[in-house]
């Protein structure tokens, strides 16, 4: 394994992380997302240089404080560059350019978006959901053929109709809503690159995430209202990732 190559898709990663948070950020409000023109201080509204505009790089070397006005930048901007960053070369050492690497990278896509949307707004913009259900349907029909690419697309529609079922039962039930249109929709991409029976899985291994991280998150900031979409997107990056497909996880059950 090329570490120079591990070094360039950390690097890469960065860049689309800094793409992605105007995404997250923008897309809900309704702004544009491509014209570069549009990067400015959210404070003082001045538009940034190319210099100002480098992942991490620019954060560190401000000493995370707006040049005009003297703004503090949260801390969240190089946060997701790092963290889209470490995930693309994560994705990399674990599957070298392939199919599977489009398809993982993909869903860091969503995973480093869905947290800036869901965090900021609790939206996830369904254009976003799309666009990458659609990705991953296009590299399946290449990657598995048109038979088991169909049968993968049977697979997100299956997990996408449970959810939802699940999810009207539970308004029935509790009479409120426990989860979200959006997280419903998050279900398709399960289904898409995972078994439906895994699909169901990712539920209760976002569920073991969010846990820990909530009662972290509610102890430093006392916010209880977390939305579970960031959770979601992590249960099917990790079950991707760590290749586990149904023989593992009935290995899993026997003991
Ligand atoms: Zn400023």
């Amino acid at each position: 394994m090329d570490i120079y190559m591990i070094i360039l898709f950390f690097m890469i990663g960065t860049i689309f992380g800094s793409f992605y948070h105007v995404v997250g950020y923008r897309l809900p409000k309704g702004e544009s997302i491509v014209n570069p023109k549009h990067s400015y201080c959210p404070n003082c509204g001045k538009q940034l240089a190319w210099y100002e505009l480098i992942p991490i790089v620019s954060y560190v070397i401000q000493f995370g404080k707006c040049r005009n006005c003297h703004h503090t930048i949260s801390i969240f901007y190089p946060f997701i560059e790092f963290v889209t960053g470490l995930l693309f070369a994560v994705c990399y050492y674990s599957f070298g350019i392939s199919y599977d690497l489009i398809i993982a990278l993909t869903l860091v896509s969503l995973f480093s978006i869905v947290i800036v949307s869901d965090l900021n707004y609790m939206i996830i913009p369904n254009e976003v959901i799309f666009a990458c259900a659609f990705i991953i349907l296009v590299v399946n029909f290449f990657n598995l053929g048109i038979k088991d690419g169909f049968l993968q697309l049977g697979s997100g529609l299956i997990t996408f109709l449970v959810m939802y079922l699940i999810m009207l039962l539970g308004s029935f039930l509790f009479k409120r809503e426990a989860l979200g249109g959006a997280d419903v929709k998050l279900m398709l991409i399960a289904g898409l690159v995972l078994h439906p029976v895994l699909g169901i899985f990712v539920i209760f291994i976002a569920s073991c995430i969010a846990l820990p991280v909530s009662i972290l998150i509610y102890l430093i900031s006392k916010e209880h209202m977390i939305p579970f979409g960031p959770f979601l997107v992590a249960g099917i990056l990790l079950l991707f990732l760590l290749k586990i497909d149904m023989n593992t996880l009935v290995q899993l059950f026997k003991f």
